[in-house]
């Protein structure tokens, strides 16, 4: 189909607008937040929190080992028979109070998880910050109502559940697993990621503020050798985690024939399907917010996107003319559409998956663009060309690379959609009410969005099936993983 050229070219000059930074008060040291108050680690190991869009150091962190982990259960296990037995009305006030004191700090916790992960400033200000508020929010309303929201059956909490959270959205993802779980009476001990460890620790200050019983939340940056520390401990009732599927298939290993309870949410190579009938500008803008929003740091990022054969052409040259748009570079400025890559190691496996993209004979565009001398950056790419046994469209890049294939009929689209060991997320594109129901019936994913994409509330349930994991995070699915049923 051919591509008309619009009749005015707006050529858009943007003056920098960086967040102001100099009323962020971020300490030289963190410690390890255990049994309420910050203790040093045990091994006296520190490792510095880069800002991945300057290589600068932010802070030192302390290394949690397992002596540390040790310490951390002890205290959430002496802490659960009163966090218990407070009435469930006392105990959703707390999570409450964690929800406004977050608002209160939201701006200075926008601006840190910008600093220490090189998220866009729009994205951590409007979608991270926020978003985590609102899961406490909607989770302190759950506290003295869970058996309206498990079919009448009496609950009980599981007792300490270990979590462990990624990079890609520091806060939310430690809201996630925080906040259904103290709803339901348990304790905690949360394992950050080692590169984004800062708003986990800032949210530790959050605890301390709302004078939450000490115990009840412990905070242990560190390592992969602290995540494993923490599944393999005997003390643990549950673990939650979210990150890669290889780390959930170890983390599964290791709790086989134990009586915890667990769940995961892993990695996903979600298809992000148009047909030829939707409406291609509106689908174009929901193309690029799947797959650019958070640097493709997204486990349910639309990384395969299937276009109807008849409209290809014109999705594309669309695609591709909308991602010329998108400004790259100062995660701080205001304008930033894609900021920084989130750690050298994630900019290596970024490149090696492209480059294997080219080798096996995909077309590649990358968005040509001024990127900054320091820092770790990568441009929107876009592959065309792609067979479905291509690495690029098999494994999960988790940066701004988009795969396109394409189909002719409803049935190839959800054949192609399917052919992936994952199956956490889809985007259906259409007009049609009952053909995006009939294509999300026939699709294995946890989430489809029709006519949108990486739209997040904490009234709705999110999770995979396959490789993507199992159990649900959010509404009220959510409070399920956290309590024994009787
Ligand atoms: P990981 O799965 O290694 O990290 C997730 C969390 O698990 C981090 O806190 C990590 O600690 C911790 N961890 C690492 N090893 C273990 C272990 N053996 N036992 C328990 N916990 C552990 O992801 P990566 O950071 O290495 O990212 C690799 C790839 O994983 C990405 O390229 C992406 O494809 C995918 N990924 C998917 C995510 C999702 O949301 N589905 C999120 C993050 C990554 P530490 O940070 O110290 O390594």
């Amino acid at each position: 189909m051919a591509i008309t050229t619009p009749r005015t070219a707006l050529d858009w000059e943007y003056s920098p607008a960086p967040e102001a930074t100099d009323h962020i008060k971020l300490r030289d040291r963190y410690e390890l937040f255990v049994d309420g108050t910050w203790r040093p680690p045990e091994s006296g190991a520190y490792e510095p929190t880069i800002n991945p869009a300057t290589e600068e150091p932010l802070a030192e962190i302390a290394q949690a080992n397992d002596a540390d982990v040790d310490a951390a259960v002890a205290a959430a296990r002496a802490a659960l028979p009163r966090w218990q037995k407070l009435p469930a009305l006392e105990r959703g006030k707390y999570v409450f109070r964690i929800a406004r004191l977050i608002q209160e700090r939201a701006r200075e916790l926008a601006i840190v998880e910008s600093l220490d992960g090189g998220k866009p400033i729009r994205e951590s200000r409007d979608v991270d910050i926020p978003l985590a508020a609102a899961h406490f929010f909607y989770y302190a309303g759950w506290a003295d109502k869970l058996q309206y929201g498990l079919a009448g059956r009496n609950v009980a909490p599981m007792g300490v559940v270990g979590q462990i959270v990624p990079w890609n959205f520091p806060l939310l993802m430690v809201a996630w697993k925080l906040a259904p779980a103290l709803a339901c009476g348990n304790t905690a001990v949360l394992k950050p990621a080692e590169t984004t460890p800062l708003t986990a620790l800032l949210l530790a200050e959050i605890c301390q503020e709302a004078e939450l019983p000490a115990g009840v939340v412990n905070i242990l940056p560190g390592d992969g050798a602290t995540g494993a520390s923490l599944v393999r401990h005997p003390d643990i009732d549950k673990i939650a985690f979210t990150g890669s599927t290889g780390v959930g298939k170890d983390i599964q290993a290791a709790t086989a024939g134990r009586d915890i309870g667990l769940t995961l949410e892993l990695g996903g190579k979600s298809a992000n399907i148009v047909f030829d009938d939707a409406a291609i500008d509106q689908a174009v803008e929901g193309i690029v917010n799947g797959i650019f929003f958070n640097q493709g740091h997204v486990c349910c990022a639309g990384s395969r996107l299937l276009i109807q054969e008849s409209v290809a052409e014109e999705v594309i040259e669309k695609l591709w003319r909308r991602m010329g748009l998108l400004r790259v570079g100062d995660p701080l400025d205001k304008n930033t559409d894609v900021g920084a890559i989130n750690s050298a190691e994630q900019l290596q496996r970024i490149e090696a998956l492209v480059d294997a993209g080219e080798r096996e004979g995909a077309t590649r565009r990358t968005v040509s663009c001024d990127l900054p001398d320091r820092g770790y950056w990568f441009a929107p790419t876009l592959f065309t060309d792609v067979a479905p046994v291509h690495k690029i469209a098999v494994e999960e890049i988790f940066g701004p690379v988009v795969s396109v294939m394409t189909f002719r009929t409803q049935a190839e689209a959800i054949e192609k959609a399917n052919a992936t060991a994952y199956g956490l997320a889809a985007g259906v594109w259409t007009d049609k009410g009952s053909r995006a129901l009939a294509v999300a019936r026939g699709l294995k994913a946890g989430v489809v969005w029709q006519n949108t994409y990486n739209q997040f509330d904490p009234t709705s349930p999110f999770g995979g099936y396959k490789e993507s994991g199992f159990g649900r995070e959010g509404g009220a699915a959510g409070l399920r993983p956290y309590v024994r049923v009787s």
